[in-house]
């Protein structure tokens, strides 16, 4: 059979880009077919525009920063590491620089330098890129792949297709789910697509007065039947609905489980608001702000320790009368004021919805895609890359990696097959 091309590549996030090119850099005739009016509208806003790409760790800091199904990617990101990720990016023009954490971001902090290099490799490697394409389905033929129908009904052939449509969140981006229904109409099984790094909504009235307050250097845990299921320092901010930022969205994929599972067990967050000072510390610095500012009231004896909008809740939570003169204030309020510190709890009544959520967790069923190669155990020619499969990442550049990674795999391998 005479075919259009030997590998069509479905998505051009990322994942479809590096596979697409990785292929053609082997000899591969192939065809990067994006719905889009350009390629990677998702990574032009990764890292706040400024594109987390990868992080600098080792193999095992990146097993464990893997959440879902760490094992499965071990041959991808062996295949294409970290740096393996930063050498094609200076090859391509784009010298990078490693940040906080090990988070490594291109030197001109532009996602758009990124995008522009992957670019440069489709175009070095003379793979077709066709913008405005929507792929509708795959063509199968005597359960091999033998292409894919887009817009109009019109077909492309080819004997190898890599299916890197990504997951469901930020849809407006691209990332739709449509790999999914893809893949579920030629037998595949997929993993219920839930939110994960993502936004929680919580039950208190009292955080809504808080909206746009962020707090740094603080600690938040999930506690779940009174066992601690997650902990994380740094960086969060009050919203409208709940609590987000960095140590949040950490959070809401370390206790996914939890959150996505109908139980009478409710999440609770408990907020360490000092957490570098232990109790006793804590209580000796609440003596010492006490003594300066002992004629005032207790409401206005706290500006030294939090920040002015924390205050009111904070008594309020406390119990004790924030009226009171500070003078007044005896061990046991003390005390109970340094408690409150350390512990401020919150309800988890949730998380916030897919399309807020940096990525989905579930997805292709890791079970029916050999992970030497990534080609579909029921189709063969079929491969997937990317989000669209069962994996997912806390932040720190874990995801593109996973991306980048399985992208290069998947490319490889129909390459070589
Ligand atoms: P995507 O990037 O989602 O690309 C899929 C592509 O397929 C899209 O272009 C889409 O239009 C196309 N497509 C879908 N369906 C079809 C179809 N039927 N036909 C044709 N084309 C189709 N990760 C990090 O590691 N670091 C970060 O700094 C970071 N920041 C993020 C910030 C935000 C706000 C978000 C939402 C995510 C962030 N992520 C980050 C996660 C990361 O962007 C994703 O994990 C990654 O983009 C997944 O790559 P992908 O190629 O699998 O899918």
């Amino acid at each position: 059979m005479d075919y259009d091309y030997d590998l069509i590549v479905v998505g051009g996030g990322p994942a479809g880009m590096l596979g697409a090119s990785t292929a053609a850099a082997k000899g591969l005739k192939v065809v990067l077919l994006e719905k889009n009016d350009k390629l990677g509208k998702k990574l032009f806003i990764t890292g706040k525009g400024r594109c987390n790409v990868t992080n600098n760790g080792d193999a095992d800091d990146f097993f464990q920063n893997i959440i879902s199904n760490p094992k499965f990617l071990y041959s991808a990101l062996r295949s294409f590491d970290n740096h393996h990720l930063t050498a094609l990016l200076a090859s391509l023009g784009v010298q990078t620089k490693v940040e906080r954490g090990n988070r490594v971001f291109p030197a001109s902090d532009k996602s758009s330098d990124v995008i522009k290099a992957l670019q440069k490799h489709l175009q070095i490697n003379s793979v077709h890129v066709k913008l405005h394409t929507e792929v509708k389905g795959i063509l199968i033929d005597n359960h091999r792949a033998a292409g894919v129908f887009i817009n109009n009904d019109k077909k492309i052939s080819a004997p190898k297709v890599i299916i890197a449509t990504g997951g469901m969140s930020y849809k407006q981006t691209g990332s739709t789910g449509d790999g999914y229904k893809m893949a579920q109409r030629l037998g595949h099984s997929v993993i219920d697509p839930k939110p994960a790094l993502v936004p929680l909504a919580t039950g208190e009235k009292w955080v809504k007065d808080l909206q746009g307050l962020t707090l740094k250097n603080v600690s938040a845990k999930a506690v779940i039947n009174n066992k601690v299921r997650a902990e994380q320092f740094g960086e969060m901010i009050f919203t409208h609905f709940g609590v987000s930022g960095p140590i949040i969205l950490s959070i809401s994929s370390l206790i996914k489980h939890y959150i996505h599972t109908e139980t009478n067990n409710p999440v609770l967050l408990t907020l360490d608001l000092k957490p570098a000072l232990t109790n006793e510390q804590l209580n000796a610095r609440l003596q010492r702000d006490f003594n300066k500012y002992s004629g005032k009231h207790l409401k206005n004896a706290l500006d030294d320790l939090l920040p002015q909008r924390m205050i009111d809740i904070v008594l309020q939570l406390s119990g004790i009368d924030m009226h009171k003169q500070v003078n007044r204030i005896n061990k046991k309020e003390r005390e109970q004021l340094a408690h409150t510190l350390k512990n401020v709890t919150l309800t988890v009544t949730g998380t916030r919805p897919l399309d807020e959520a940096i990525v989905t967790s579930g997805g292709i069923n890791i079970k029916e895609v050999n992970p030497s190669t990534l080609e579909s155990k029921i189709i063969n020619g079929l491969y997937f890359a990317g989000e669209v499969i069962d994996v997912d990442a806390l932040t720190g550049g874990y995801n593109l990696q996973i991306a980048f990674s399985t992208g290069y795999l998947s490319g490889l391998s129909a390459a070589k097959a």
